[in-house]
């Protein structure tokens, strides 16, 4: 090999090698909503009141640990998982895997379910997530409020929690990945994002659903999981154009009307409100302020 050879094989090889590392992720973000796990199929399900509460925080648990077991596979050195839920104090710290780090409890932060992202994490994971507020054949489907908004959309297009929950990962520049729950919301999901790997645990049947055994869903999770993360260059960041119209149809007239009393929110219907501004985030801030 003459020396000319040697420095662009050298030289070459380092290009590789910078480009391979570049692609595996080392801090991956996993936030762990409760309707869309496997088996849960009503509202009792997933209030702490509930007869099995216990056996799906269980399975939440578990969900969580083969999205963790998939992400370890794909390289990531760094895992946090997000409890997204209710009191957000449902997965069982002690039997989560013990690769992953947990936030616990709402900081009070407008990112709520994805309290914790910044542009240091590789990709972000959904697991348990479920339909936008009136979506035929879903699992407990609402869009972040069950009793107060009927439908919420940023620049014309009606988005579920996990739109909006990657819209709050992309203003740090990091792709959702990978989505797990019921049928509905992967086919949500594959409606918005340009790629992303999903793994559906139950298909709904009006308000029934037929479920996969969980055993089944752990298996799939990790599987698509790790498969995402190992594929990281094909994911982008979901984003859209400045400024962001927010369009808030709620359940009441009472609810509008609350709304709409937030400085530079406009009443658009009886039950509409609009908000507009060129900062994603004071955007969402407002949203939560609403509901
Ligand atoms: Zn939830």
């Amino acid at each position: 090999m003459t020396h000319k050879k040697l420095v662009s094989t050298i030289l070459l090889l380092f290009v590789f090698l910078t480009l391979s590392l570049a692609q595996t992720p080392r801090k991956v973000f996993i936030s762990v909503d409760m309707e869309g796990i496997s088996g849960v199929v009503h509202w009792e399900d997933v209030r702490t009141t509930g007869r099995d509460y216990n056996l799906f925080r269980t399975i939440m648990t578990e969900e969580t640990n083969a999205a963790i077991i998939g992400a370890v596979a794909a390289g990531a050195k760094e895992i946090w998982v997000r409890d997204s839920h209710g009191t957000a104090r449902n997965i069982l710290p002690d039997k989560l895997d013990k690769r992953a780090r947990l936030i616990r409890d709402w900081s009070g932060a407008p990112e709520g379910m994805m309290d914790g992202i910044d542009h240091t994490f590789d990709a972000v994971i959904f697991i348990g997530y479920h339909a936008k507020a009136g979506t035929p054949d879903a699992t407990l489907d609402h869009t972040n409020s069950s009793s107060k908004i009927q439908d919420a959309s940023v620049n014309g297009i009606s988005l579920p929690e996990a739109g909006f929950n990657a819209l709050i990962a992309g203003y740090s520049d990091v792709p959702v990945v990978f989505v797990a729950g019921d049928l509905a919301i992967c086919e949500q999901v594959k409606g918005l994002f340009d790629t992303i790997e999903t793994v559906s645990v139950k298909e709904g049947m009006g308000n029934a659903a037929l479920c996969w055994h969980p055993s089944v869903s752990y298996d799939s999770i990790k599987e698509g999981v790790e498969k995402a993360l190992k594929n990281l260059s094909a994911y982008k960041p979901y984003k859209m154009k400045p400024p962001y119209t927010l369009d808030v149809k709620f359940l009441s007239e009472v609810l509008a009307n609350d709304a709409a009393q937030f400085p530079g929110a406009k009443r658009t219907g009886p039950w509409s409100v609009q908000y507009k501004h060129d900062d994603l985030m004071e955007m969402i801030r407002v949203f939560r302020w609403m509901y």
